[in-house]
């Protein structure tokens, strides 16, 4: 996946192992230890200091799920504002 072009949104998800599994969590806001989160597939959690070897428990598959199609829309989007842009330059040239 290539990156030129446009400008970098932040993440599409964060990743945080928590109750066994690693789910993902909204964007919008950076996930602390302490917080009470709702991940992408819908649990209610607590968050922890994650320590190294929490990062080796399972992937939730509906949070990879979640996040694949996240990151599809958002591909999508930047593809058609490319396209956008290069018909708006393409109609300024002409
Ligand atoms: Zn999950």
């Amino acid at each position: 996946m290539t990156c030129g072009g446009f400008q970098w949104e932040g993440p599409v998800v964060w990743w945080r192992p928590v109750d066994g599994y690693r789910h993902a969590l909204p964007p919008e806001e950076r996930p602390a230890a302490g917080q009470q989160r709702e991940t992408v597939c819908g649990e209610s959690v607590t968050l922890t200091e994650p320590a190294a070897v929490d990062w080796l428990m399972p992937t939730c598959d509906a949070c990879m799920a979640e996040a694949c199609a996240r990151r599809d829309a958002r591909a999508e989007r930047a593809r058609a504002e490319r396209g956008r842009a290069e018909r708006d330059r393409a109609a300024r040239e002409r």
